[in-house]
C-alpha cells in the first residue's frame, strides 16, 4: 500500500471515530475534495458537562491553554499542529471519557482547553491581540497534522526540557520511532531550565516517610538523564511518582544535602517527550518555521492537511 493511499485510511478512520456518515468517507477518498469540518464532544471536568465543538474551534482553545500567546507566532503555529495531530490520534484510538464525550480538558487525560471567555478572565490586557496570533496560527495550519507511516503521531509535548528531550524507548519501553531523544539547544531562557527545590528535613520527610537524605538514591537513569527508579529507605518507587510526591518540575535531579536541608536540583518541566514549549519558542525567535520546529522535535514524519 502507498504511502498516500495509507494515508487516506488513517484520516478516514478518525473522521469515522467522529461518527461521519458513509456518504462522506466516500467523498474523504478524494484528497482534493473538500470534507465537512469534524465536530467533536468535550467534557469539561471543571463544569463537569459535555460541549460539542467545531475541531478547529477546539484546536484553538488548546493552543489557548496550553501555550503562553506571547509566543512568536511559528511556536504557536507548531503548538496547533501539535495540538490537532495529538487530538486526531486520541480520537482515533477511541477511548471516550466522562459522559462518553471523544476529549477531556483534563490535562492528565488529554489536553487542556480554555474558551475565548475564561482566556479574556486570564488575559484582561492583551485579549484581543493575543486572540488574533492565536487564531491566526490555527488558521494558518489549518487541518494540519503530523504522521509518522501513515497515522497520526502521538503528538507529546511539554513545557521546558532542560537541555535534551527524552526518548519514548527509554521512558515507555516502548521504540516510538518519532520520540528520540534530541539536544534542544534553544530553551536555556525558559524559568524551569535548572531549578532547586529545598526541603527541611522534617518537609521531606512528611512527603515521603524518609528521614534522611542519604536513604535516598537514584538507581536507575534513562541516557539522556531522567531518573526512572529510586531507592528509598528500602522501597523502590518509579521517578513519576517520587516527582509527584514532592511536586517536582520534571524526573531530571540532581540530590544534594546541605546542613539540614535537602536540595534537589531539577533540570525542565514536563516529561521531556516530543516537543519542548519553551524551545520551540527559541527556535522560532531565531527565524525557524514551524516545520523546522516539529521536525526537530518529531523525527522523520510526513505533514498532512485535512482539506476541510
Ligand atoms: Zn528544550
Amino acid at each position: 500500500m502507498s504511502r498516500k493511499t495509507k494515508n487516506k485510511l488513517i484520516i478516514i478512520a478518525g473522521i469515522f471515530f467522529l461518527g461521519f456518515i458513509t456518504c462522506m468517507l466516500i467523498r474523504a477518498c478524494k484528497q482534493s475534495e473538500q470534507i465537512s469540518e469534524p465536530s467533536i464532544s468535550l467534557y469539561l471536568s471543571q463544569e463537569k458537562r459535555c460541549i460539542e465543538l467545531k475541531l478547529e474551534e477546539y484546536i484553538q482553545g488548546v493552543v489557548a491553554a496550553e501555550m503562553p500567546a506571547s509566543f512568536e507566532l511559528e511556536a504557536l503555529k507548531a503548538q496547533a499542529v501539535a495540538a490537532r495531530t495529538y487530538t486526531l490520534r486520541k480520537l482515533i484510538d477511541g477511548r471516550k471519557y466522562a459522559l462518553n464525550s471523544d476529549l477531556s480538558d483534563n490535562i492528565y487525560e488529554c489536553q487542556a482547553y480554555i474558551s475565548w471567555e475564561e482566556f479574556g478572565h486570564r488575559h484582561p490586557q492583551a485579549k484581543q491581540l493575543w486572540q488574533k496570533r492565536i487564531e491566526q496560527a490555527c488558521n494558518e495550519t489549518r487541518g494540519e497534522i503530523m504522521l509518522y507511516n501513515g497515522e497520526p503521531i502521538d503528538a507529546l509535548y511539554h513545557s521546558t526540557c532542560g537541555g535534551k528531550t527524552e526518548s519514548a524507548l527509554e521512558s515507555w519501553g516502548k521504540d516510538t520511532p518519532y520520540l528520540r531523544s534530541v539536544n534542544c539547544g534553544y530553551c536555556q531562557h525558559a524559568k524551569h531550565y535548572e531549578s532547586i527545590q529545598v526541603f527541611s528535613i522534617r518537609e521531606f520527610q512528611q512527603l515521603t516517610g524518609v528521614s534522611s537524605a542519604e536513604k535516598v538514591k537514584i538507581i536507575k537513569k534513562t541516557p539522556a538523564g531522567r531518573s526512572k527508579k529510586l531507592q528509598l529507605n528500602d522501597r523502590l518507587i518509579s521517578a513519576e511518582e517520587f516527582r509527584r510526591l514532592c511536586h517536582l518540575p520534571s524526573t531530571w535531579w540532581s540530590f544534594k544535602k546541605k546542613e539540614d536541608k535537602f536540595l534537589i536540583e531539577s533540570k525542565g518541566y514536563g516529561h521531556g517527550l516530543g516537543m519542548c514549549q519553551y524551545g520551540a519558542n527559541g527556535m522560532a525567535a531565531q527565524g525557524k518555521n514551524y516545520h523546522d520546529i516539529l521536525d526537530k522535535y518529531y523525527q522523520n514524519i510526513d505533514y498532512y492537511r485535512m482539506n476541510y
